[in-house]
């Protein structure tokens, strides 16, 4: 299963979850039990990054994405 990345819609928690694709629209807030859409983080080979000295490569040990690469 990926490890799917969620934003809730009402409170903006951010959380992870281990979901098959086809299940994620029942994916709800943890929280709040909101509507939740799935975001991604796109750390990999980012232009984003926020300089904290990580050795390249060290974003994608916990990329949702690295399986696409
Ligand atoms: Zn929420």
């Amino acid at each position: 299963m990926p490890l799917i990345n969620f934003k809730c819609k009402d409170c903006d928690t951010k959380f992870s979850e281990l979901v098959y694709s086809h299940n994620k629209d029942k994916v709800r807030c943890p929280k709040c039990n909101g509507e939740v859409k799935q975001i991604y983080e796109g750390k990999c080979n980012s232009l984003q990054t926020s300089g904290d000295n990580q050795p390249a490569g060290a974003a994608c040990q916990s990329c949702p994405m690295r399986n696409m690469h």
